[in-house]
């Protein structure tokens, strides 16, 4: 029996189906969550969602968030999240240099500037870092080497 899974962001539906396992980037470490979980809610740190079928396998990134397991249902709230395949490098690479140039520039004391544009580095340096791993050549499955 398959567990239900929902990946939302602010603003869309990312994902949702029936899956074997969803693997999340949880504060406390990497999780693999199976049907018939107990109840948890953890918190998500930046990084990668995998979810898969016997047959498939579909990544994701997520730069933070929550997730909530129930033993039929994991739903992920996302502050944002892709499949890698959604990537759009080249405005990935614009919003990099766009923050590397304005955290260069910006005054120390604007500590909500910094923080914000470090958040923007980590989240296009996530997806290209995604990008590069998981759509290269002739790949025909996600899996990790
Ligand atoms: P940008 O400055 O390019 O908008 P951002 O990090 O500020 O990047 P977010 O606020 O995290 O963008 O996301 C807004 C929406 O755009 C989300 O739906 C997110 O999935 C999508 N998105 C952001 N960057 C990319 C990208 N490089 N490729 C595909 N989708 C992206």
């Amino acid at each position: 029996m398959p567990i239900r899974c929902e990946i939302v962001s602010q603003d869309r539906m990312v994902y949702e189906g029936d899956v074997d396992i969803v693997v999340l980037p949880g504060t406390d470490g990497e999780m693999g969550v199976l049907p018939h979980h107990a109840p948890l809610l953890t918190t998500l740190k930046f990084g990668l969602i995998k979810v898969r079928t016997k047959s498939d396998e579909q990544v994701f990134t997520v730069a933070g968030g929550v997730a909530e397991i129930q033993p039929n249902i994991v739903t992920v709230l996302a502050d944002s999240a892709e499949n890698v395949l959604e990537i759009d490098i080249a405005r990935a690479e614009t919003a990099r240099k766009r923050a590397e140039e304005a955290l260069s520039s910006v005054k120390p004391e604007d500590v909500d500037a910094y923080l914000a544009l470090e958040a923007a580095l980590r989240r296009s340096n996530l997806r290209l870092d995604a990008a590069k791993r998981f759509r290269t050549g002739k790949r025909t499955t996600y899996m990790e080497e």
